[in-house]
């Protein structure tokens, strides 16, 4: 159980070093708007759990974000219920896990949302910017840009990995939370 291992205060810089798009994308919108929609929650939450956030951790994370947009009884009546089911401990006190990448990529993603997998869900054209705007050379975007226009998603991840640590080799990605593992191994978090 590695619950606590990781600390509020190190999420934003956590997130631009080892959070795989999925979750990066997740963090910088829920730290734009102050909101987020039931996919993202879900897939971030879980997420975030796995990493080793705690339960009184990501109350006091969602509850900081969300209560900038709603008063806090909105929150509590809304939201808080979902956040300790995420962790087991409401209704049949499941112990959930994070989603993997297949899980996120089959997603459904609507209009208005912001979860699933950059690499599918993103036009071209955005994904470049994003890519663009996370420090990615034009070069190392094109190879991407490759992988995805054949579909293949978490080898554009697995290249999105290597560019932005600068490591020899693609990475094999297959899950969101492996990515971070690998990602602070070589960071040495
Ligand atoms: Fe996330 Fe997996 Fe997509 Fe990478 S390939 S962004 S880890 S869902």
């Amino acid at each position: 159980n590695n619950a606590g291992s990781v600390h509020l205060e190190d999420i934003d810089t956590l997130s631009r070093h080892s959070f795989a798009p999925c979750m990066r994308q997740l963090h910088e919108h829920l730290r734009a708007t102050h909101h987020m929609r039931y996919g993202g929650r879900m897939q971030y939450g879980l997420f975030l759990k796995g990493i080793g956030v705690s339960l009184e951790d990501s109350m006091k994370f969602w509850r900081e974000e969300f209560t900038k947009m709603m008063d806090i009884d909105k929150f509590e009546k809304g939201y808080s219920y979902n956040i300790r089911h995420s962790y087991g401990q409401e209704g049949k006190r499941a112990d959930y896990s994070p989603y993997n990448c297949i899980k996120i990529i089959m997603s459904n993603v609507g209009p208005e949302d912001k979860h699933g997998c950059p690499f599918k869900n993103y036009d071209v054209l955005n994904l470049k910017q994003k890519l663009l705007n996370w420090n990615i050379p034009i070069s190392g975007i094109n190879e991407v840009i490759e992988y995805v226009n054949q579909g293949h998603y978490q080898l554009a991840c697995g290249k999105f990995f290597q560019l932005s640590h600068g490591v020899k080799t693609e990475l094999g990605i297959n899950h969101p939370n492996q990515y971070f593992l690998e990602s602070q191994e070589i960071l040495g978090g």
